[in-house]
């Protein structure tokens, strides 16, 4: 096909997807099940129930549906800020002077900057329909909070997120928002539960951590009736609802015949990353088609490229279930980095199972690097760019720069998954020169890997 690109593929709204894709009916190794902390025996239907909205936990059991209808009415919802453009960046490639062709996908075109409205929603829709009063959950950086807040607050519900206590001061602009739609925000940890007041004791000058704050929130959720506890990525459901994210970018790529070589997206707990691969990956594990995926985390939480593959904790208090993920340790808690959502201990188990059996790759960047990267893309392609999303821009440009030596010609896709206006400060750090890069020892790790369970 020859039909010239346009600088944004948009999509019409009746090209929304009907189906969220659910990537596992297409593993031939499915991801290990989550397993009961007490019995080791996989959680049943049952167990998640009482953690987690009934409908949510069939989804996160469901590995052999390949499609799944999504409701009418978060279709509906969908369509306030969906379908999300997929854009040529004509103007990056010609500044790079690279042969490649690049692409991304804007996920950003909502108020709460991120690709989590997506789960978001789906994760409301079916508290609501279960009559339940509200949900709890942790937030890191805050995108996730937020974009619960605008979902809670569109179906009735009510919502109480506990945010990881750096962001919760060093972005007060996040809390304001959530709180303009309805949320209650409580800084983690806290002393309003038994988790957080423990973790308090121990480390009583914590900054915090999104392991830390899912205890407390899931213990909130627990110990009052018509509450669940709902999580941003990790869970399988997660990545099924952020398959959108995949299955328009195909659509629109398809439309133009335009065939990716390399995906590219940052992982924290995998979810944009496992949205935007699994039409491709699936491709791939039926033998389709060839791509190559990158998984870009940050240096100082380096989660795939060196942890280990095994049976952890969710959560640093303990209480939620087993995943068999790759970990840096249940209690290992990063530097103070600036990609607040990158910020997580473990990897869903999805992309773990993947990288494990060497279908997936994963690169770890440093955030000096990463906000160079960020600067370059904002003066060039106008968007100003989440840190957590700048991760795939640095080696979506990496890789670009390398077509550029080389003179192959290669189609690369990357996930943009939000703004970053509420991270000004960390631009202002790197602006001032004070960003400084923190790559933890294998000491460092070490103690971590220590706090694994041997199971
Ligand atoms: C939360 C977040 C991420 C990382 O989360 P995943 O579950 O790994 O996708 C990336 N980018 C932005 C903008 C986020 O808010």
């Amino acid at each position: 096909m020859n039909k010239q690109i346009p600088y944004k593929i948009y999509l019409q709204e009746s090209e929304l997807p009907k189906q969220w894709l659910n990537l596992r009916a297409f593993m031939k190794n499915k991801p290990a099940p989550l397993l009961n902390p007490q019995t080791l025996q996989p959680m049943t239907q049952a167990e998640l129930s009482q953690v987690f909205c009934e409908e949510l936990v069939k989804q996160e059991l469901d590995d052999t549906t390949p499609y799944i209808d999504i409701p009418e009415e978060i279709i509906d919802f969908y369509k306030m800020y969906r379908p999300a453009p997929l854009i040529r960046a004509y103007c990056l490639e010609k500044k790079l002077g690279t042969p490649a062709h690049i692409y991304y996908k804007f996920e950003g075109n909502n108020t709460s900057g991120s690709h989590k409205l997506n789960s978001a929603i789906a994760q409301a829709y079916y508290a609501k329909k279960q009559g339940l009063t509200g949900v709890t959950t942790e937030t890191g950086a805050g995108q996730w909070g937020t974009a619960l807040s605008m979902a809670c607050s569109y179906f009735g519900l009510d919502c109480k997120v506990f945010m990881v206590k750096c962001s919760y001061e060093q972005k007060p602009f996040r809390r304001e928002v959530m709180r303009t739609y309805g949320a209650n925000v409580t800084p983690s940890p806290s002393t309003t539960t038994a988790v957080g007041r423990k973790i308090l004791e121990e480390f009583p000058n914590t900054s915090g951590s999104l392991g830390c704050a899912i205890s407390e929130a899931v213990e909130a959720a627990t110990e009052k009736e018509g509450y669940r506890y709902v999580l941003g990525s990790v869970l399988n459901q997660v990545l099924l609802h952020q398959s959108v994210i995949g299955l328009e970018t195909k659509t629109a790529l398809d439309k133009y015949g335009i065939t990716p070589d390399i995906i590219i997206g940052c992982a924290g707990g995998g979810s944009n990353l496992g949205g935007l691969i699994a039409p491709f990956m699936a491709e791939k594990l039926q033998g389709k088609a060839d791509y190559r995926f990158i998984a870009v985390e940050p240096a100082s939480c380096p989660t795939l490229t060196r942890g280990k593959y095994a049976y952890d904790y969710c959560d640093t208090g303990k209480v939620c279930p087993l995943s068999k993920m790759y970990t840096l340790g249940s209690s290992f808690i990063p530097s103070a980095s600036h990609a607040g959502g990158l910020r997580y201990h473990g990897m869903t188990s999805t992309l773990s199972e993947l990288y494990d059996k060497g279908l997936m790759e994963a690169r770890a960047v440093e955030q000096t690097s990463v906000f160079e990267a960020a600067e370059y893309f904002a003066r060039i392609e106008g968007i100003l760019p989440a840190p957590e999303s700048s991760h795939a821009i640095r080696v979506a440009m990496d890789e670009a720069i390398k077509c550029k030596e080389t003179g192959e010609k290669k189609t690369i896709v990357f996930g943009l998954t939000g703004t970053g206006y509420f991270d000004m400060m960390s631009y202002e750090k790197f602006h001032d020169g004070k960003m400084t890069d923190y790559i933890p020892t294998d000491d460092d790790l070490s103690k971590g890997f220590a706090g694994i369970p041997k199971i």
